[in-house]
């Protein structure tokens, strides 16, 4: 009797690269052979043109080098990655007849538009006869799941991490499979360079110095952070994250945006820490604040399923009457870090030169936007998602209506961080923005925060020429505070 063939199963990979703690992939892999599908979307309609929230520059060039990352890691099991560009339904399509693959998987998506245009595809192809089992693999509570006492989504940060915390532990991560069963045949794939992710003039130089894409670099950085001293690395996260001179976050945003590591296996790895007892309380403590800023990524998820308009719209509704200021100018120099303003600056030139900014001069850096020079949090927004490599559609938009004072949980509009006293607190020897803005790395250290106030003799002893090599101010402090409670004021009324 001839053996019944074994039909291969397709895993679409989208914001899951990695092969560990992938319950589509498992799942796959348990069925029989397995041809893993990269689709850039790029060239199709509902690609770049269509899709307002395509992945902006420096996300592509990380895309470009997971990818390669993934399919190194496919390889050493025995497949590998095909690569296709076009509208997915299409394409999926293409594959299946090409292959005789009987069912489809794939990892869950939180982003709306593409939640719904997931949902039809599904129904297509089951329309065809196909099996499609979408997993949930990305966060460690589904939106969904936590609820309200009245049965609504959450707003408010702690009840909602309290809820999270009650309800049952994350599931345990997957284990890595070890080989994976290919098809007798492959189908073509484009080469990676085909797919036109790196930026076709050189920008990325400081990008490709600051981080390793891909399921390896996402655990070495795990074991570097988790295995420090006993003052050091996570353990130190409580005293050292508000830090931006230090090192003292995990620096896992891209790597958990692009799926490179399971957030269950973060959770578990830390956890683990936890119930072995290991460390001294202020360690502890640590890694339970750690595990809490996990929650405000899961946060983030639970809005923007229950809120699916935010990234454009504001939370609380009446903020669309607000009267945002449109000024060219402003833009251009918070873009270009040159405010004058050199904690906001420093941020700004962090954020360009390697893609990523510390979460406290993200929240200093935005709020100088939305506050001192009134322009819309959505402006702001926009240069995030281009330039960030951890740009993500839920954490950028609760990030951005936390600051603008229209979010979930945010801190009052009236509430205005002032960019001198920040930059004081939380880099109070000026080493972040020495290293940022290197103009006035020689300015001492009483001058650092305010240049424009600093007397001749200290800007010459610096080399410095305000106006010049740096700007002054683009607009007062106290005059942009007024003019933002003011605005507040006549929008309140
Ligand atoms: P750690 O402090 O080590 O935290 C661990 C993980 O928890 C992070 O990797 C991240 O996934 C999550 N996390 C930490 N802080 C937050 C937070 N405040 N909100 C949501 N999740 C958090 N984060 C993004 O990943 N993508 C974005 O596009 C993004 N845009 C932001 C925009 C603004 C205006 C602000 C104020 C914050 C934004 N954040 C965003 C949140 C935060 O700044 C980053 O997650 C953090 O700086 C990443 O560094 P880390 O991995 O070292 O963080």
């Amino acid at each position: 009797m001839p053996a019944t063939p074994v039909h291969a199963t397709l895993v679409w990979f989208r914001l899951d690269l990695r092969l560990s703690d992938h319950p589509a992939l498992h799942q796959a892999a348990r069925r029989g052979p397995v041809i893993p599908v990269y689709i850039d979307e790029d060239a199709s309609g509902s690609g770049r043109n269509g899709n307002e929230w395509a992945p902006g520059a420096a996300s592509r060039w990380w895309l470009h080098h997971s990818l390669a990352s993934l399919d190194a890691d496919l390889r050493a099991r025995g497949v590998r990655l095909i690569l296709r560009r076009g509208d997915p339904l299409a394409v999926l399509r293409d594959l299946i007849r090409e292959t005789g693959a009987e069912a489809v998987h794939w990892s869950r998506r939180y982003e709306p538009a593409l939640d719904l245009r997931d949902r039809k595809i599904a129904q297509a192809l089951r329309g065809d006869g196909v099996e499609v089992e979408a997993f949930a693999s990305a966060l460690l509570f589904e939106p969904e799941s936590i609820r309200t006492q009245t049965g609504g989504p959450y707003q408010v940060f702690t009840p909602y991490w309290r809820a999270c915390l009650a309800a049952s532990e994350p599931l345990p991560p997957l284990p890595e499979l070890e080989r994976i069963q290919a098809p007798e045949a492959w189908p073509d794939s484009l080469d990676l360079r085909a797919l036109d992710l790196l930026p076709h003039i050189a920008w990325a130089g400081g990008l490709a110095e600051t981080w390793r894409p891909g399921s390896q670099g996402a655990r070495a950085l795990l074991g570097d952070r988790l295995d420090a001293g006993l003052n050091a690395g996570l353990r130190a996260y409580a005293s050292d994250r508000d830090t931006p001179a230090a090192e003292g976050t995990s620096r896992q945003s891209p790597h958990l945006h692009f799926g490179e590591i399971g957030v269950r296996e973060i959770w578990a790895a830390v956890q683990g820490r936890l119930d072995a007892g290991d460390g001294d309380a202020a360690g502890r403590a640590s890694l339970l604040a750690y595990q809490r800023q996990l929650g405000w990524r899961e946060f983030a998820h639970h809005l923007l399923v229950h809120f699916p308009r935010t990234p454009v719209e504001p939370l609380r509704s009446g903020f669309a009457a607000f009267p945002w200021r449109r000024d060219a100018a402003g833009l251009c120099a918070w873009q270009r870090g040159r405010t004058g303003y050199p904690y906001v600056d420093a941020g700004m030139r962090q954020l360009w030169a390697t893609g990523w900014m510390h979460n406290r001069v993200r929240m200093a850096a935005a709020s100088f936007l939305v506050k001192h020079l009134l322009i819309p949090w959505q402006d702001g927004a926009r240069w995030f998602w281009d330039t960030l490599v951890d740009a993500d559609l839920a954490q950028n938009t609760l990030g951005w209506q936390w600051v603008a004072g229209c979010g979930a949980d945010a801190a009052p509009y009236f509430r205005i961080f002032n960019p001198v006293t920040q930059g004081e607190r939380f880099d109070p020897e000026g080493a972040y923005i020495r290293r940022w803005v290197p103009e006035l790395a020689r300015l001492q250290g009483k001058w650092i925060h305010r240049p424009w106030e600093a007397p001749a003799s200290a800007l010459n002893a610096a080399g410095l020429v305000l106006g010049g090599d740096y700007p002054l101010p683009v607009v007062d402090h106290a005059l942009a505070r007024a003019r933002a409670l003011a605005a507040y004021q006549t929008f309140r009324d």
